[in-house]
């Protein structure tokens, strides 16, 4: 064979061994992509994003679950999502526990007397009034207060000293929230009367984290709070120096009944198949620290965004609808989207929510792909992958989850992506009073919305089925 021959021989068998889709796949039209890129490209000059989330931030600030605050936060999704020009916008009614933080004090007396940086944590209930002090008991971890002799943890405050680490996928999280969600239950069923926690953050600044407590049924209530880093590296030190340790920490909180809150959706309706719905997932209620920038205005804005281009440079509307979903109260514990799910199932139109993401890690740019759909999508995403490859992204080799709300939504059965952020600082600002508006920047705020727009296009204009 002469080289030409091969060359031949080798364009030949490329040809042949070209990756052909199987006959029983729907394809993905060449023009699809071609409006994908577009979008991807004009997202990369645009700062929509950024407008809403500097809009949502000033005008509303923060914006606690079932607060005054939540429910002008509603109003602006309302008005945002008209003023953008969506084809439909509408709430979905929600019921959340009211609760208020009023105040929050602590400090060491005796040995060592100091006061100390503290939160309370969300949904905590007060000590009694005038605070409580007790003698610290120190676990290291929250599977040490587990296995702890209640006799050592009667009548004290418990104080647990784990450190979140730092990794790009936000890994830390999980191990040490754990002391966060559970540990005042576990720490009461012992006799504890209070518990401070070191903030599950990873940053060093002087800032509490805020964050959830979970009440356990079978367990009294007692007042939980977050010392920022340095103030729990102090306590450890004092530890060091004296074992006999006492805090005096005041919390005053209320807890209030349900009141109507709502989920707020806008959609631009399908042409073909406007009963098929992309979702694309993110939650309006922040913590009341901050303004709720990273945490979640900017999903809200990033996916809004998204949406707003197809709607605007596509000559129609795509062949399935696309719903925002603004969810509520989130971070009282995914009242919102649970919500949202079982109102659909009853409905009966889960089955058409062909697939769905969410954004609510922060800021950061988009580095991965993950997926959770049938084999008959796989190429579609493949082709997510291949145009998102320009941004700095790459598939993910793990399943998606779909995030926290959305993910209420798969655990129903609709397929699910994740656009994986990269969040080495988001746990830095992460429900404290730093997470504000000068912390976004602006070019990954675009990268995202491009990143989004890609998936969003290609799930909606895409006539096959991801289920
Ligand atoms: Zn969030």
């Amino acid at each position: 064979m002469t080289i030409k021959q091969l060359f031949a021989a080798a364009a030949l068998s490329a040809l042949v061994a070209a990756p052909t889709l199987a006959d029983d796949l729907v394809p993905l039209s060449d023009e699809t992509v071609e409006v994908a890129k577009m979008l991807r490209d004009k997202a990369l000059e645009s700062d929509e994003a950024y407008d809403l989330l500097a809009s949502l931030t000033t005008k509303v600030g923060a914006r606690l679950a079932a607060s005054p605050k939540e429910v002008e936060a509603q109003a602006w999704g309302v008005e945002e999502f008209t003023r953008l020009g969506f084809d439909k916008v509408w709430k979905e009614p929600v019921m959340v526990p009211k609760w208020t933080r009023i105040l929050e004090r602590a400090e060491v007396v005796g040995n060592y007397a100091q006061p100390l940086v503290i939160t309370a944590l969300g949904k905590s209930v007060g000590t009694p009034e005038g605070g409580v002090t007790a003698e610290i008991v120190h676990f290291a971890t929250f599977d040490d207060l587990k296995a702890a002799d209640p006799a050592m943890v009667k009548d004290k405050i418990v104080f647990i000293s784990n450190r979140m680490e730092r990794f790009k996928t936000g890994a830390g999280y999980g191990p040490a929230v754990k002391a966060r969600g559970a540990g005042a239950s576990e720490a009461a069923r012992k006799g504890a009367k209070a518990i401070l926690i070191r903030s599950i953050g990873t940053d060093t600044h002087r800032l509490p984290h805020t964050g959830g407590v979970t009440y356990d049924e079978d367990a009294p209530k007692i007042a939980a709070a977050a010392l920022s880093n340095p103030d729990a590296d102090q306590l450890v030190r004092m530890l060091g120096y004296s074992d006999s340790i006492s805090v005096h920490l005041n919390i005053q909180t209320t807890m209030e009944d349900p009141v109507e809150m709502y989920n707020v959706v806008g959609e631009i309706t399908g042409r073909v198949k406007p009963d098929e719905y992309v979702v694309l997932g993110s939650h309006l209620d922040s913590w009341d620290l901050g303004t709720g920038a990273v945490d979640d205005g900017a999903g809200v804005a990033i996916t809004m965004a998204a949406a707003n281009l197809i709607q605007d440079l596509t000559k129609e509307r795509p062949y399935r609808s696309i719903r925002v979903v603004l969810f509520s109260a989130e971070e009282l514990g995914l009242i919102g989207a649970r919500q949202y799910a079982e109102a659909h199932e009853k409905k009966g139109d889960m089955a058409n929510h062909m697939i769905g993401a969410e954004s609510d890690f922060g800021a950061g740019p988009v580095w991965a792909l993950a997926s959770n759909v049938s084999e008959n999508a796989v190429h579609v995403v493949d082709k997510m992958a291949a145009l998102m490859g320009p941004l700095g992204i790459v598939r993910a080799d793990r399943k998606a989850g779909g995030g926290p709300d959305v993910g209420q939504l798969r655990a129903k059965g609709m397929p699910v992506m994740d656009l994986m952020q990269d969040g080495t600082d988001y746990f830095d600002l992460h429900h404290t009073a730093d997470d504000t508006l000068d912390k976004v920047d602006p070019a990954a705020l675009r990268q995202n919305v491009a990143a989004w727009v890609v998936f969003t296009y290609l799930a909606a204009e895409w006539p096959g089925s991801f289920r």
